[in-house]
């Protein structure tokens, strides 16, 4: 019996540091698989976020901004469902849909 001790990665998302536990590195190496590179909430909305449809990852669509000339864009204060910090999003955020701030928006867009 050995103890092993618990990691801090760091989320190849949205560089936030999350600790990867002993119980999670038995847990990945019982199944040999390879260590995790993002933190536990990027995994989940990442999940969520592509939940069946296929590969395609759609933002937009929720947008109701009535005219394009209208001067300064209002921006909303959101929680980026990836990483917990303060998002400023041009859209009202309706709850049903991920938020992310705009580190976390490049990252993810980088990725595609
Ligand atoms: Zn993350
Ligand atoms: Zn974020």
């Amino acid at each position: 019996m050995y103890a092993q001790s618990d990691r801090t990665l760091v989320c190849a998302d949205c560089q936030q540091e999350f600790v990867f536990s002993a119980s999670e590195q038995q847990f990945y190496a019982d199944r040999q698989f390879s260590e995790p590179r993002r933190c536990p909430s990027c995994r989940a909305s990442r999940k969520a976020a592509r939940g069946g449809s296929g590969g395609g990852y759609s933002s937009g669509g929720g947008y109701s901004s009535g005219g394009r000339d209208r001067g300064p864009r209002e921006m909303f204060s959101a929680t980026c469902s990836s990483c917990g910090r303060e998002a400023q999003v041009p859209f009202r955020p309706t709850g049903d849909k991920p938020v992310y701030c705009s580190d976390c928006f490049q990252a993810q867009r980088r990725s595609y």
